[in-house]
């Protein structure tokens, strides 16, 4: 058959781009990149024979030999090739995983990569995207795959030059699997640049990147015998399960690299929680922190997430079952003892072991963040701006055997406050610090931080000095009205009309009556009652609500999602103290004001729209409103305004 010629898709050319022109320094963990691949094809290539033993009979006499990952080295010339006897590609997935990337995110990384390009985070960008097989463009010029899928007798040869083009034949391979071919390119010594056909370099770089690769990488090495040189095979890793060897034993080095071959990731993770448990169920593992979200994680959770083995041998990625989906940011291992091999996915949710393994792994996470918390704050805030919007889905969830995780949660949640600034407060200080007199935890919840730092609910809770706490999180919304009590403090927002215990009358201004129930009438159409305040210090009015139902930001976020949702009916508060009030309460009390006091109510309802980040229902008439108040204030301004034509 013909060899026939591709262009990579645009987004794939250029992350090669990217890595030819090397953002990444060090250029070592090309290897590790592949045996990476190569551990994963050995591994889905067990299960497919699990599934479809058929397979084995079918590769007749030369059957499949154990699996291995081989790093060879051409006899001749620069070339070094990586191979294994693993599940293999066809045609389709050949140009699928490797010409293309289909990866949600692509996109946003790329601009991202962009930006940053010139400056120095261009090479922890490319750890949040893992760009695996394209490494190999780093120290070759060309690069060629032949492989064949378990279970297809036709074979395949990728070729590509990194120049944004490839070619496809058909090749023959004895054995089903993937080979890659690295056409080296000559390393530059003075940049310090290592020869990737040496034999120590390439042990070196084993040892360092892949040792607990749980099959044998295996080199033929030249040993000395009585008649001169002979080769033999020797196997460079020692392949044992990281999570079987005591934590004390396994360095920070070694968690780092087995992190980012589980995780695929580039960067070193924040924090870990190796744990081996014993007695009742039998488990152990280690679960990572990442130390960024990965671009798709509010959206779609990545196939990394939480690996289940059985007794040492891989079931399957990514199993969901082990971490509710609120820790979906979590990556690692689980290896339980006592699950059957042959469990499905679909068995797991079910299974009684698998629920105790998931307590207890949430358990322990939970109190990992906690001393984190505790003894690296700066490391837990980093955390939390990558993943407390995860982790407070958590709160939300009604799921019974989540429930009992809340007050867990509660105590490792971080928000911003009144008096934080721009850092955060935990519940636990929020509490410490509370005034005498102080009932509840308070707070408000919005879109934005900057406007609810000026929200006229605050002033409410700014007199006594109570501190508040901002919710600006679109998850914060779903949460705030199920929070349970903390160390028996209520939550209570101040959107909420009763929020604060109710204020003793302290002005001597005149109650605005009359003016209270002339809104009530002119604004019946959205607010459902007005009532005089004596709580508000600075505003002239603003708008609460009485029930425990949909908030004014949640009603926007649902808009915002499309839902047609009916317009909530609030409260309107007037502050009798302020002059707006008292002069519109005596230009109706003249009478013949009622026009102007009609106009004035509009302004002033979209007014205390506006001032909680809102949207006004006409945004047009509240700017011809707006416009001729500014007129007739300038008219009254009288004398001190030129006639027109003069000074223009
Ligand atoms: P990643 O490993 O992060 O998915 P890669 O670019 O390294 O990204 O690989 C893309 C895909 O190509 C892999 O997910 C896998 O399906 C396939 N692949 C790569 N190397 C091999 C291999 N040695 N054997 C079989 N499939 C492979």
């Amino acid at each position: 058959m013909q060899q026939e010629r591709f262009f990579f898709q645009a987004e794939a050319k250029q992350l090669l781009d990217l890595m030819i022109h090397s953002v990444y320094s060090n250029r070592d963990i090309f290897l590790r990149e592949l045996i990476s691949n190569a551990s994963d094809a050995l591994d889905k290539r067990r299960l497919e024979i699990l599934a479809h033993p058929e397979h084995e009979e079918n590769e007749g006499e030369s059957r499949l030999s154990a699996p291995t990952i081989r790093i060879s080295r051409g006899e001749e010339g620069r070339t070094l090739f990586v191979s294994d006897n693993g599940v293999g590609m066809n045609r389709e997935e050949l140009t699928n995983y490797i010409g293309t990337i289909a990866r949600s995110g692509t996109g946003e990384f790329l601009s991202a990569m962009k930006a940053a390009r010139e400056s120095a985070g261009a090479e922890s960008l490319i750890g949040r995207f893992g760009v695996g097989f394209y490494s190999a463009f780093m120290v070759a010029d060309r690069v060629d795959v032949v492989t064949r899928r378990l279970g297809e007798g036709k074979g395949w040869r990728f070729s590509s030059p990194g120049d944004g083009t490839y070619t496809l034949e058909e090749a023959e391979r004895n054995e089903p699997g993937t080979t890659v071919i690295l056409h080296l390119k000559t390393p530059d010594a003075e940049k310090g640049e290592r020869d990737y056909t040496d034999e120590w370099t390439l042990r070196d770089i084993v040892r360092k990147y892949s040792d607990f690769i749980s099959y044998p990488i295996v080199m033929a090495v030249s040993k000395k015998t009585e008649d001169g040189e002979a080769a033999e095979d020797q196997v460079l890793n020692s392949g044992k399960a990281i999570w079987r060897r005591p934590e004390k034993e396994v360095t920070d080095q070694e968690y780092e690299e087995f992190y980012k071959h589980v995780a695929s990731d580039w960067e070193p993770p924040l924090g870990r929680v190796a744990f081996s448990v014993e007695g009742g169920t039998e488990f152990r593992g280690i679960l990572f922190f990442p130390s960024r979200a990965p671009f798709d994680l509010h959206y779609a959770p990545r196939s990394e997430g939480v690996s289940l083995y059985i007794r040492n041998v891989f079931i399957m990625n990514d199993c969901r079952d082990l971490v509710p989906s609120w820790l979906r940011f979590l990556r690692g291992v689980v290896d339980s003892e006592d699950l059957p091999l042959n469990i499905s996915r679909e068995i797991l949710q079910e299974d009684p072991l698998v629920r105790i393994i998931r307590k207890s792994l949430v358990r322990r996470v939970l109190a990992s963040l906690k001393k984190m918390m505790a003894d690296d704050r700066e490391k837990y805030v980093r955390l939390w701006k990558e993943f407390g919007p995860v982790i407070k889905e958590g709160l939300a969830s009604f799921d019974g055997a989540e429930k009992e995780h809340r007050e867990a949660i509660l105590e490792i949640c971080l928000f911003p406050s009144v008096s934080s600034g721009d850092g955060f407060l935990s519940l636990g200080e929020y509490v410490e610090a509370m005034k005498e007199g102080q009932q509840a935890i308070y707070y408000v919840t919005g879109r934005k931080l900057p406007v609810l730092r000026n929200s006229p609910l605050l002033e409410r809770c700014r007199e006594k000095g109570f501190d508040v706490l901002l919710l600006a999180d679109p998850v914060d919304e779903v949460i705030a009205p199920t929070l349970p009590d903390f160390r028996g403090k209520k939550f209570r927002s101040l959107e909420r009309e009763d929020a604060l215990p109710p204020e003793e009358e302290k002005t001597d201004a005149p109650r605005p009556e009359g003016l209270a129930s002339f809104l009530r009438e002119v604004l019946s159409e959205t607010v459902k009652d007005v009532k005089i305040s004596f709580r508000l210090t600075e505003s002239p009015a603003c708008l609460v609500s009485d029930d425990d139902g949909a908030s004014f930001n949640m009603e926007r976020i649902l808009r915002s999602m499309g839902r047609e949702v009916p317009p909530l009916k609030r409260i309107m508060e007037i502050n009798p103290d302020h002059p707006v009030i008292s002069k519109m309460n005596r230009l109706l009390a003249s009478g013949g004001g009622e026009e102007k006091v009609k106009e004035y109510a509009f302004l002033l309802h979209d007014q205390c729209v506006l001032a909680e980040g809102g949207q006004i229902a006409d945004p047009a008439l509240f700017a011809g409103r707006l416009s001729s108040l500014l007129s007739e204030n300038m008219d009254a301004a009288g004398g001190n305004f030129p006639p027109a034509g003069e000074g223009e």
